[in-house]
Parts: structure tokens; sequence; C-alpha cells
């Protein structure tokens, strides 16, 4: 479903990704790990359109994204991608049904009266159905951050990007969200994980890519990556992390 071949990028003399491979089956969950500036976020950057790189090629279900040149296209990109970040940039001045019927109603083509079923549906599989008139300042950010996934299940995209949405939550919430991730996981959405929860990637990951300056070190099965890591680079970091 993703298959990034080569992929080089750089801002200015930075050169943040240096011959990036990565690839996503479909209905699997890859983790991507590794330390603080290694390229994790720029990585789900260009998957969904928003960077694009010097040189390599992005393929996204059959779309090749760093060929894309019209906004449109980016637009049409963006509804098969679900993005999720560590803030959750909810509509502060729209209701949680609000927040999760805007896209599908103004962008998707679907009736206002679908898209409250549906989003009824999305809260109560993210155990927020009765909060669906509240504003996302009267929420905790677990359930702040569990309305941001099921706005972006909304869409009905083909894969999910997580980039650390537990990073931000006190350590009480971080559980909640894990939870939905991992039911996501489990009914077969394809999900990339970037995150510092390395028991949760342990657990429910299909493959693990272990990236460091801007380089993938390490890429295999998660049991793999994680209990028998081939690098040593790989390894030091898990013992940090762990
Ligand atoms: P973290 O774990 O801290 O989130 P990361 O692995 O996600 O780190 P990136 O955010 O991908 O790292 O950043 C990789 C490098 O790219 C860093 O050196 C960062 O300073 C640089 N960088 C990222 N975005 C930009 C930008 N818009 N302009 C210039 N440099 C950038
Ligand atoms: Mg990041």
């Amino acid at each position: 479903l993703v298959d990034l071949r080569d992929i080089h990028l750089a801002f200015g003399d930075n050169a943040v990704l240096q011959g990036i491979d990565l690839q996503v089956r479909r209905g699997e969950a890859v983790s991507i790990i590794g330390p603080s500036g290694s390229g994790k976020s720029t990585i789900l950057r260009c998957i969904t359109g928003l960077l694009r790189p010097q040189s390599g090629q992005i393929h996204v279900s059959g779309t090749r994204v760093d060929e894309l040149r019209t906004e449109s296209q980016l637009i049409a990109l963006r509804k098969r991608v679900g993005f999720v970040f560590q803030q959750y940039n909810l509509f502060p001045h729209l209701t949680v049904l609000q927040n999760l019927t805007i896209a599908p109603t103004l962008a998707g083509g679907v009736s206002q009266a679908d898209a409250e079923r549906e989003a009824r549906v999305l809260l109560q599989r993210v155990r927020l159905d009765h909060k669906e008139n509240a504003y996302p300042g009267e929420l905790s950010g677990g359930q702040q951050q569990r309305v941001a996934i099921a706005r972006a299940l909304a869409m009905r995209p083909e894969l999910i990007l997580f980039d650390e949405v537990t990073s931000a939550l006190d350590p009480e919430t971080v559980g909640e969200v894990l939870t939905v991730i991992r039911e996501l996981v489990s009914d077969g959405m394809t999900c990339v994980l970037v995150t510092h929860e390395m028991r949760f990637a342990h657990e429910v990951s299909d493959s693990v890519y272990f990236t460091e300056a801007g380089r993938i070190v390490e890429h295999g099965p998660s049991a793999q990556v994680f209990e028998h890591p081939r690098s040593d680079r790989t390894r030091e970091f898990l013992q940090r992390a762990l």
C-alpha cells in the first residue's frame, strides 16, 4: 500500500533523509522508532505529500505521491491517508460531533444525516458517544486524542499515520488512546506508528523500522527487531528506551 524507494530529502544543507526504503502492506501495522531528529516525522510528511523529497519514489495505493503537482491531487490523497499528530488540532469552536462531520460533508460529498450517523458509530468505537455535544476544551487530552482518531476515521482512509500521538498526554490517559489504536490494528486498519512507547510498538507492530540520522539502520518483524536486534545501534537505543 505504501512503498518508499531511496528517498533523499534535505532542508538546506541538512540532509534529513538519506536513502529511505520503507514498505507497508495493506492491513499491516508498521512502527518507525529511533532517536529524536532521525527523520521519523519527515518520513510521515513525505507519505502524505506535505513534503516533497529531492529524489526517490513514493507510491501510496497506486499513486505516485512524489509526482503530484496540483493542490486538488494532494487533497484527494489526504482523503485516503489519515494523519493524527501529537497536538490534536481539533476545531475548538465545533462540538465533538461537528468535528467529525465537517470534513466528510464539506470535502467528502456525504450528506449531513449520513455523516452524523457514521460519526456516532465512530464515537462509540472510541468510547466517547456520551461526549458528542461537548467542545474540545471540555475534554481531557486522552479524550481529545480519541476524537482526533475518530475524525481521521470519518474520512474512511485506507491507512492512518500516527505521529507520537501519546507523547503530550498524562500517563493515566495514554492507555486509553493505545487501546483504541490496538483495536484499529486488530480490525485490520493499515497503520504507520511513530512512537516512543516501545512496549506498545513491540506488541502491535507487524514490522519495525529503526531510523538514525536519516537512514534505516535496521528493519524486520517486530519480534526480531525488539528481541534479537542485529545492529549494535538498535540494541543500544532499545536499552536506553526500555
Ligand atoms: P522527534 O523524535 O524529535 O520527533 P523526528 O525523528 O521526528 O524527531 P524530524 O522531525 O523528522 O525528526 O526531523 C529530522 C530533522 O529535520 C531534524 O534535524 C529537524 O531539525 C529537521 N527539520 C524537520 N522539519 C524541518 C523544517 N520544516 N525545516 C528545516 N528543518 C527541519
Ligand atoms: Mg517527530
